[in-house]
């Protein structure tokens, strides 16, 4: 069935660590993950007005074996519940639990050079496999450059943040000449005020 254009909704798509939670540098236990001040009222701004609101975030930890999908099982039902009780909605969670042996990866199974790991676009394309998404008012709001790469390949704009993991990065570095936020705020609240006004 062909969908209606009145049947789409836009979606703001957010990294998890740097963004919704502070960033710790391989964040892998529960006691670690604190939310970023401001992201409940972000969520909920965007709930309040019509968009679908998804997280997707790598967590090579997994491949890795510095973590088990327990943990982080535990850590995603925490995020989503505790938003959702200050009426912040999140629609789905998608993770790429991946990597590469040349990049560390070592559980079998996990071991992959998948589709869905940031910058590429596999999480945005399953999500738009899922829901009925108007890609053209829908956003990403990431901290590093891969969420800008992942953002643009599926074809959406990314807005970024400082006080995460990633920008801004020095002018000399070569994440530099990777691909940049359309623009960058302090906290994710602000990015959604621009989204709602501007989007
Ligand atoms: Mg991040
Ligand atoms: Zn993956």
């Amino acid at each position: 069935m062909k969908v209606q254009n009145s049947q789409l909704r836009p979606a703001v798509f957010f990294d998890r660590d740097g963004v919704i939670c502070e960033f710790v540098d391989e964040l892998s236990k529960f006691e670690e993950f604190r939310f970023r001040k401001g992201i409940a009222e972000a969520i909920r701004l965007l709930n309040q007005n019509g968009f679908l609101v998804f997280v997707a975030t790598n967590q090579p930890n997994i491949a890795k074996a510095k973590m088990t999908l327990t943990e982080l099982n535990r850590i995603h039902d925490y995020m989503v519940s505790e938003l959702s009780q200050q009426g912040a909605k999140i629609d789905r969670v998608y993770f790429c639990p991946h990597r590469t042996a040349e990049g560390g990866g070592v559980v079998e199974g996990y071991i992959k050079d998948c589709d869905c790991r940031k910058p590429k676009a596999g999480m945005l394309l399953q999500a738009a496999q899922e829901f009925n998404i108007d890609k053209k008012n829908s956003f990403m709001i990431g901290d590093t450059w891969r969420d800008v790469g992942c953002a643009n390949s599926f074809g959406i704009p990314c807005l970024g943040l400082l006080g995460g993991g990633g920008f801004p990065y020095p002018e000399d570095s070569k994440e530099s000449q990777k691909p940049q936020p359309l623009k960058i705020f302090s906290n994710p609240h602000e990015a959604v005020q621009w989204i709602v006004k501007n989007g």
